[in-house]
């Protein structure tokens, strides 16, 4: 990080002129490595679960007289192909999104809808844990911009979901969503366990997590923020983060509203 790399070639015009042709590879080179990356914490990533599974089929074999252990054996690689289908599933949107931060197509994007339909995602996984979502935009919120509703959502979800799996049961969880002038924000509050400020400045980084067992009790791939991250910059937006150990954490995305888009009409009384 932070090298050039550049390549230059020169060659003889005639007898007095010499033409260099310089070339900036720095751009590419990054992609390279963070492609070379990518695979080694991958592959890392996909030994723990299949070895997991592995060692669990051989526990089936050797229980096969006690059918209660079985079960459980069985319960327990089902939770496990569960979560390494999910870790693929992540694996292949983030390897997407790191080949281009810019949508090809960008869409208009109606913002109170992606938040709507990213709790309607997290509703039973919050009722289980018994923790209390709270929808509190303003009133008649109505909030567009340009670009992928689908990855739009997936952001907020994976916000919600982490908001839900680092809080206690009884706690609860917010969601606003706001438009101040040409900026858009979603805004997710917990009451769960923060985040210190060492570990703000990396878990938006792959595979890092705090925790890694809660993490992985919990079915995280250490991947969610990853992809919030590339979501974001790729609506031309930022995602930020508030945290206190032991209160709670706001995660906000602040996203460029298009100025053609600044004005549109509001179709009034819009809640999620
Ligand atoms: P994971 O799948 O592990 O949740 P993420 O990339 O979504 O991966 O998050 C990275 C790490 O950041 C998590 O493992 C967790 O330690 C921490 N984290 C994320 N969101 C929260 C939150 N709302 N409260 C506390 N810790 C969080």
């Amino acid at each position: 990080p932070g090298t050039l790399a550049l390549r230059i070639q020169v060659a003889r015009l005639g007898a007095e002129h010499v033409i260099a042709l310089v070339e900036d590879l720095t751009y590419s080179r990054r992609v390279e490595e963070t492609r070379r990356d990518f695979v080694v914490n991958v592959s890392h990533e996909l030994k723990t679960p299949v070895g997991g599974l592995s060692l669990l089929a051989e526990a089936v074999e050797g229980a096969s007289d006690d059918p209660e252990a079985v079960r459980r054996f069985a319960g327990r690689m089902h939770a496990e192909t569960a979560r390494l289908t999910r870790l693929v599933q992540e694996i292949v949107e983030l390897s997407r999104l790191q080949v281009s931060d810019t949508f090809d197509e960008p869409v208009p994007v109606d913002v109170v809808a992606c938040a709507r339909e990213a709790v309607d995602h997290v509703r039973l996984l919050a009722e289980d844990k018994r923790i209390e979502l709270i929808q509190a935009s303003p009133t008649g919120t109505d909030v567009r911009i340009f670009g992928d509703p689908a990855l739009l959502t997936t952001a907020i979800r994976n916000l919600l979901e982490n908001a839900i799996h680092y809080s206690d049961p009884g706690t609860r969880v917010a969601l606003t969503v706001r438009r101040q002038g040409a900026l858009a924000s979603v805004a997710v509050t917990d009451q769960g366990t923060g985040i210190s400020p060492v570990d703000q400045e990396r878990i938006f980084e792959r595979f890092y997590r705090v925790d890694p067992a809660r993490s992985r009790r919990t079915g995280g791939t250490g991947l969610g923020l990853a992809i919030v991250k590339h979501v974001v910059a790729g609506h031309g937006g930022e995602v930020s983060v508030w945290s206190e150990e032991g209160q709670g954490s706001t995660f906000t995305l602040h996203l460029p509203v298009p100025p053609a888009l600044e004005d549109a009409p509001d179709p009034g009384g819009r809640s999620i």
